[in-house]
C-alpha cells in the first residue's frame, strides 16, 4: 500500500510548485497578490488570474492571453496549474459519459457524467482505489492504491466542465463523491476540496452531496461545516449484523451509533440526507427488510435511492428482482418515505463505481491489484 501523500503535493513529483487548485480560494489570492506585488505588477492582475482559473477553467498560463507574455512565464515558473491526462473518454447510449484520468504516477481515477432531466450530475472519485473492502463493490475490490490530493480531486470537475464546454454540452448542475473512494477517508483533500468547488467554481454547497459509508467522525465534521453539503449514507441494509457482511466498516462504526451520528447531522440544520441502498438478489431484499429501512428513512427525514445492484467480475450475485425492488419502493411510500429506484446508468460503458479503472487494470497489469485488507483504520 502506498504512504500517504500530503493532500496539496503530488503523490509522485518533487515539484515544489504549488498547485494553484489545492489552495482555498482565499489562500490563492493572497499568493497571487504576493507574486504580483513582489513582481511590480498591478493588483488587478491577480483578478484576472483568478477569473481565467475559476471562470474560463483555465488548464495553462498560456490561456490567460490578457496577461503579459512575461507575466504568464513568470507565473508558470512559481505555480502549477495542469491537470492529469485523459486515459479513456467511454460515451454510453443513454448520455452517460466516463473519463478515466490518469494521475502522474499512473495510477488511473475516474469520473462519470450523468445526466437525468434538466440536471447534469459529476459523479467524482476521492482516492484511487478504495481501503473499505465491500462486498458488493468493484472498487473494494481492486484494492486501494493512494489519496488523491485537492487538485487531483478538483481538476475532475474542471476538466469534465471543459470536455462539456468543448462538446456543446450543458453545465453540470450538481456533484456527487460517488466514484472511487471513500471520501471520508480522504478528509484532508475532501474538505479543501468541497471548498474550492464551493466558494471557487461557485457550486452551491446544496448542491454538492457527499457519500460515505459511514465513517463517524467524518459526519460529524461535515456537520459542523456551515455550508449546507448534503450527506448520502450508503445503509444497504437496516441491520447490523447483514451490514456487516457487506460492509466490513460496520465492525468499526455499528448502524446505532451511525445513525446516531446521522441525527447530529440533521440537527445542524437545513442538510439533505439520502439513504443509498443497493439492491442485491437474495441477499439484502428480503420483504421484512423493507418496513425496517422505512423507520430508519422516516425517523432521518432521509430520501431513499433504491439501486438495482451492478453486477461485478469478482462476484456472482444479481440485481434484485423487479417485483422486489417495486414492494420496497411501495413500502416506503406508504411509511411517508421519499425514494426512487435508479436505472443502472452507462451500463454499456461500465459506469458503476469502479468498473472501468478495474477493467483498464486488467488490460495494463494482466491482473487487478490484491485486495485491500479489511480492517481499516481512519
Ligand atoms: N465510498 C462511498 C462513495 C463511493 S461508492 C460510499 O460507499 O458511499 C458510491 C455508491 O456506489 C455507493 O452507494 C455504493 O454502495 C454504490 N455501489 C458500489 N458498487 C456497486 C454495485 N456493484 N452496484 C450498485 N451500486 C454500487
Ligand atoms: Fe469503497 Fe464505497 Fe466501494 Fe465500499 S462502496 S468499497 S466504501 S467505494
Amino acid at each position: 500500500m502506498a504512504a500517504e501523500n500530503s493532500p496539496r503535493g503530488k503523490g509522485d513529483t518533487a515539484d515544489p510548485r504549488p498547485h494553484l487548485l489545492a489552495l482555498l480560494p482565499d489562500e490563492m489570492e493572497l499568493r497571487l497578490q504576493e507574486h504580483m506585488a513582489a513582481r511590480g505588477q498591478p493588483t488587478y492582475r491577480v483578478g484576472q488570474v483568478t477569473e481565467w482559473i475559476y471562470r474560463h477553467l483555465a488548464t495553462s498560463f498560456d490561456e490567460m492571453t490578457n496577461l503579459p507574455v512575461a507575466e504568464r512565464e513568470a507565473l508558470e515558473r512559481a505555480f502549477r496549474i495542469g491537470q492529469p491526462e485523459t486515459h479513456t473518454v467511454s460515451r454510453s447510449a443513454d448520455g452517460t459519459v466516463k473519463h478515466l484520468w490518469r494521475m502522474a504516477d499512473g495510477e488511473l481515477v475516474e469520473s462519470v457524467l450523468i445526466p437525468a432531466g434538466d440536471r447534469l450530475t459529476l459523479c467524482l472519485s476521492s482516492q484511487a482505489g478504495c481501503a473499505m473492502g465491500c462486498t458488493f463493490c468493484a472498487t473494494g475490490w481492486g484494492g486501494f492504491g493512494r489519496q488523491l490530493t485537492i487538485d487531483e480531486i478538483v481538476t475532475q470537475y474542471r476538466s469534465s466542465a471543459r470536455w462539456l464546454e468543448e462538446n456543446g454540452r450543458e453545465p453540470i448542475t450538481n456533484v456527487v463523491f460517488m466514484g472511487m473512494g471513500e471520501p471520508l477517508a480522504n478528509r484532508k483533500a475532501v474538505h479543501p476540496a468541497l471548498t474550492v468547488l464551493n466558494q471557487g467554481f461557485g457550486l452551491g454547497a446544496r448542491r454538492i452531496t457527499v457519500s460515505t459509508v459511514g465513517v463517524i467522525p467524518g459526519i460529524r465534521e461535515l456537520a459542523v461545516r456551515p455550508e449546507q453539503f448534503g450527506l448520502a449514507l450508503s445503509l444497504h441494509s437496516p441491520v447490523e449484523e447483514l451490514r456487516a457482511q457487506l460492509i466490513p466498516l460496520e465492525k468499526r462504526y455499528p448502524l446505532p451509533r451511525l445513525l446516531e451520528a446521522l441525527r447530529e447531522f440533521r440537527d445542524a440544520g437545513g442538510r439533505r440526507i439520502t439513504f443509498e441502498y443497493t439492491m442485491i438478489r437474495d441477499v439484502n431484499d428480503a420483504p421484512e427488510l423493507a418496513p425496517l429501512l422505512a423507520e430508519q428513512a422516516r425517523e432521518l427525514g432521509a430520501f431513499v435511492n433504491l439501486i438495482p445492484f451492478n453486477p461485478i467480475p469478482d462476484q456472482d450475485w444479481l440485481p434484485s428482482r423487479p417485483d422486489r425492488i417495486e414492494h420496497f419502493r411501495r413500502t416506503l411510500d406508504e411509511a411517508g418515505v421519499s425514494a426512487a429506484v435508479r436505472e443502472p446508468r452507462g451500463r454499456d460503458i461500465d459506469a458503476a463505481c469502479g468498473q472501468l479503472r478495474a477493467n483498464a487494470l486488467v488490460q495494463i497489469e494482466g491482473r487487478p491489484r490484491p485486495r485491500a485488507g479489511r480492517t481499516v483504520v481512519t
